[in-house]
């Protein structure tokens, strides 16, 4: 039987481009292809070593790095379940993630080792280790002796890979089990999608801790012998200042805002990109035109979940049309469904729901979970709401959960936020739905406006949106704050809004 370990296909080509650089960080340092190979090799034998087996855990919570994407490699080619978390938790999510996921190894910040200590002892961790952003720390310390060739623990495809908990911006974290096949199927299908060649250089920016930097980005240029210039994080300074080496640079639309911000992004330091993607949250078509204009490319809007990996993208080639996240990919199929369950014809707004390999098999430990988001026919019920139209194309309207139910009208804030959006002096705008006494919802709207937009007011913003939507979809009240709640993907958090406002 053939060996489906997702490293073992990612790798795949690796000794075509040995000598070829696969990652560079803006401080010089440098991994070939077969440092990657090597590399990765001497973990997964340290993991082996430490007596661990098929299918256990290792939880990271480490700083973005060349060596924490290795620790992440090293897992797969082991045959572990590799969980990341976000360096913004704390102690108490920490204990939740430790209780629910129990994994045996857990690798902290040399700065939280301490902390991460006594919450190890608490629930029965057997391995502590630390990996600071330069390699510093325990973890490559001690496997620094080890030989530098081991052979991917043979796994079958819908073997887990990863856990990874949803980010989601409501409710308690879950932690989705993505099997190799679902990586590496979705991790195939994008590199087709998207063009990739060994002649690609990614610009990577993103965070490790969601799949969208960890997957998405990665495996892309993984697979195709691309080279990643690694940075840290995301400053649009650097951003800009690194662009004029690479071809592909993928971010959440807060990304494109903000190098929008920068003077120095022209055509001129964007002339060897050949493809800017964005995804996670929905990009503003305010945000794609300026960006068009600027730098004569149209960002490819592209949409998927933790749960399914990626769905649909615009093209490559062919038409990217703005406000839309494309046509389903290669192999997944995408449906519009009533609450009843029943599909719904082009044209009509309902649930997104999603089949294919790129989809995950269930939520750890959590079978009632599992069962409520898939239909009977084994759709995932992805929560989002949407509709195609005729081409196919998908148009994300908002959450089934953000859907504002008014005096028994349904409303979708995306389409009353498209339209505060477009009048003069707003700079963004998020609509929820507050408890109402008489309504069941009301309609409110939280707006950022520009520094210059001093006569928008409720009144005025109340009474421009009036020309464009029916009387029940008009926000009964405006509150102006000076930004939005996001989360680290971008997302608003729609939750903290209703908090803050009494909803
Ligand atoms: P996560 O699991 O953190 O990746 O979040 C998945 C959610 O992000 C989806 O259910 C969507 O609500 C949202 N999302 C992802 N991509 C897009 C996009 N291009 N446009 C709008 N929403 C998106």
């Amino acid at each position: 039987m053939s060996n489906s370990n997702l490293y073992q296909r990612l790798a795949s080509g690796f000794s075509n481009h040995f000598t070829k650089v696969a990652i560079e960080t803006p401080d010089g340092r440098r991994w070939s292809y077969r440092d990657l190979d090597h590399e990765t090799a001497r973990l997964a034998r340290f993991f082996h070593s430490l007596g661990l087996r098929k299918g256990e855990r290792v939880a990271v919570q480490v700083e973005k790095s060349p060596e924490a994407l290795l620790v992440y490699l090293a897992c797969v080619r082991a045959g572990l379940i590799y969980l990341p978390l976000n360096t913004a938790y704390r102690s108490q999510e920490i204990a939740f993630f430790m209780s629910d996921a129990q994994p045996s190894v857990f690798i902290a910040r040399p700065e939280a080792k301490r902390e991460v200590e006594m919450l190890a002892r608490r629930y029965n961790i057997a391995h502590l280790f630390d990996l600071g952003p330069h390699g510093t720390g325990s973890l490559l310390e001690q496997s620094r002796p080890l030989d530098t060739d081991y052979p991917a623990v043979p796994c079958a495809g819908d073997e887990i890979a990863a856990l990874l908990y949803t980010s989601g911006t409501t409710g308690q974290p879950k932690g989705a089990m993505l099997s190799h096949d679902n990586l590496a199927s979705n991790a195939a299908t994008l590199q087709s999608a998207w063009g990739f060649t060994t002649a690609d250089v990614l610009l990577h920016a993103l965070p490790l801790f969601h799949a969208h930097g960890l997957f998405v980005a990665s495996h892309c240029a993984l697979l195709s012998g691309a080279k990643m210039l690694f940075l840290a994080g995301f400053e649009a300074p650097t951003v800009v200042k690194y662009l004029p080496r690479a071809t592909v640079f993928m971010g959440v639309p807060t990304y494109y805002t903000r190098l929008l911000a920068e003077p120095a992004l022209d055509r001129q330091s964007c002339a060897a990109m050949r493809l800017f993607i964005s995804g996670s949250a929905p990009l503003r078509e305010q945000t794609f035109v300026a960006f068009d204009e600027r730098t004569g490319h149209r960002i490819l809007e592209r949409y998927g979940l933790t749960e399914t990996l990626m769905n649909s993208s615009n093209p490559l080639q062919g038409e990217r049309k703005v406000g839309t996240v494309g046509v389903a990919l290669e192999g997944v199929a995408i449906r519009i469904a009533a609450d009843t369950g029943r599909p719904l014809p082009r044209g009509e707004v309902g649930e997104i729901q999603v089949k294919g390999p790129n989809v995950f098999s269930g939520y750890w430990r959590r079978p009632e979970r599992s069962a409520e988001d898939f239909t009977d026919d084994r759709w995932f019920r992805t929560g989002d709401l949407g509709k195609l139209d005729d081409e196919g194309y998908l148009t994300i309207v908002g959450r089934r959960k953000d859907l504002i139910i008014t005096g028994g009208y349904n409303v979708y804030p995306k389409e009353i936020e498209s339209h505060i959006d477009r009048l003069p002096g707003v700079l963004e705008s998020a609509v929820i739905g507050l408890a109402d006494a008489d309504f069941g919802e009301r309609v409110v709207a939280v707006v950022v406006k520009s520094a210059a937009a001093s006569e928008l007011s409720t009144r005025s913003l109340i009474d421009s949106l009036k020309q464009f939507v029916a009387n029940y979809k008009v926000p009964k009240a405006v509150f102006f704050v000076d930004e939005l709640p996001r989360n680290a993907m971008g997302k608003v958090q729609k939750n903290r809004l209703r908090e803050q406002l009494g909803g």
